[in-house]
């Protein structure tokens, strides 16, 4: 049993476990210690990281990856090896790891403790629970490190010839798939990746490998899912197909959907919500369900996802009227309706004496994904790049940098994209002199030099009205 101390409140000093041979914990074995060691390793390794890996990654996330795949497949079905490394860090080849990060004496002696002294020992490679990763901030990088290699080890065996591409690999942290359209490449790619994890001291789980095809059926089933979403592709006549880039029909259309697991672990969790909280009154229920369902459906707003909405919306219902059924059993359905439901426009969930309302999966509307371009990392100083996509960076002031996400890049007169160098200037839309704010919704991004035709324009046409 560890007392909790005042001190470790504040974060200054670790308690001491009443077993420990040790006074105090060292520094390193904090998780001070490892944000610290974090932030002298990710740089260097981020400017190596190969273009294709998307997980734990700043910058990067699932969408990036889905993304890639979309894009290896869109034109032409191809055959895909989707992989699962075995998990568990004990399983890493220490020393080889080791030897790999090539770093200072100092950051080696304080890995090398958190290898040995077990802090990582039984963990999971990439501990995930709900997409943060859990147990320490630096095991995803050291497992991100473990793992580079494996896409320049496939390209080196395949190199690019004319006419012929070599397969694409595509991994988020130890998940990965490698898509190429014959199935002979795809089968030699399992042999030489299995044999280049053993130099790692990892192996592919058996169960969890398999090589399919996106778009006809083998071992029953089409496709493949990746990350929580169902990829494969439909046979499609010349109107509905997919194009390529010179339009003309490739035969099919790719779908991106939700998974069927992913859709069913969601409902279970709604389920045991609403079951959870069948005492309570309409509010709390939703009050519960709306920041699963806003976060759910955020999450899968850039693919296919109208079907599967919509059936959640029906079971939804169902869910809610058992609750409210559970609570009246007497009363009618249209009594039950008129209470909790608002008909007018949709039906709603509500809860009448507080007013609120449950969100609805169909709300969230479909989003175009941008994907992040190439090999591109946060760290590589592309201050203008990494503004206007995430509307924040180190270098540029947070309101610039909105402003700049919000306009994607462009300058809102000229319609041109800033480019580095550029000088621009923070106009306010409707003058401070005429009662303008300096809220955000007021302001816009502007060449200094468009912000002068503008003010003179404007000058000349209140000059003109007075
Ligand atoms: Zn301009």
């Amino acid at each position: 049993m560890i007392k909790r101390s005042r001190s470790e409140e504040s974060g200054y000093r670790r308690p001491i476990p009443t077993n420990c041979v040790l006074w105090e914990y060292p520094w390193w074995a904090t998780g001070r210690g490892k944000r610290a060691v974090l932030a002298a390793l990710e740089p260097e390794w981020e400017a190596r990281f190969e273009p294709n890996s998307y997980g734990f990654r700043p910058g990067r996330s699932a969408h990036d990856a889905i993304k890639a795949i979309h894009g290896a497949i869109s034109q032409k079905p191809k055959w895909a090896l989707d992989a699962d490394i075995s998990k568990c860090f004990d399983q890493i080849d220490r020393p080889a790891l080791l030897a790999k990060l090539k770093t200072s004496p100092r950051l080696r002696r304080c890995i090398k403790g958190w290898l040995e002294a077990g802090v990582m020992d039984g963990e999971e490679l990439f501990p995930t629970t709900a997409g943060t990763p859990q147990g320490g901030v630096i095991s995803p990088l050291l497992a991100n490190i473990a793992l580079h290699g494996l896409e320049t080890v496939i390209s080196e065996k395949f190199p690019r010839r004319r006419g012929w591409n070599p397969p694409k690999v595509v991994r988020y942290a130890d998940d990965f798939v490698i898509l190429h359209e014959e199935r002979a490449v795809i089968e030699q790619s399992r042999e030489i990746v299995t044999e280049w994890l053993k130099g790692m001291g990892l192996e592919l789980k058996e169960s969890k490998t398999r090589i399919t095809h996106t778009l006809e059926t083998t071992e029953g089933e089409a496709g493949f899912e990746f990350l929580g979403f169902k990829i494969r592709q439909y046979p499609a006549g010349r109107y509905n197909s997919d194009r390529n880039g010179h339009k003309q029909p490739v035969g099919c259309v790719t779908r991106i959907e939700p998974s069927p697991k992913a859709v069913k672990r969601h409902t279970e969790k709604l389920r045991e919500t609403v079951k959870r909280h069948r005492a309570e009154k309409a509010a709390k229920v939703i009050e519960a369900l709306n920041p699963q369902i806003a976060g759910w459906s955020n999450y899968y707003k850039y693919v296919c996802h109208h079907a599967v909405f919509h059936k959640l919306g029906t079971v939804l219902f169902a869910m809610l009227y058992a609750w409210a059924k559970r609570r009246h059993p007497r009363k009618s359905k249209g009594w039950i309706v008129r209470k909790y439901w608002r008909v007018s426009s949709g039906w709603r969930f509500q809860s009448l004496r507080s007013g609120v309302q449950l969100r609805r999966h169909g709300e969230t509307h479909y989003q175009c994904y941008v994907k992040v371009a190439g090999a591109r990392s946060p760290y590589d100083g592309d201050w203008l790049y990494w503004s206007t996509r995430l509307g924040y960076h180190p270098k540029v002031p947070p309101r610039v940098a909105s402003l700049l996400k919000r306009q994607q890049g462009k300058c809102r007169e000229c319609s041109l994209r800033f480019r580095e160098g550029d000088v621009w200037e923070v106009d306010h839309l409707i003058p401070r002199q005429r009662g303008g704010t300096s809220g955000l919704h007021n302001l816009q991004l502007l060449h200094r030099h468009c912000h002068d035709i503008k003010t003179a324009r404007e000058i000349e046409r209140f000059e003109r009205r007075v």
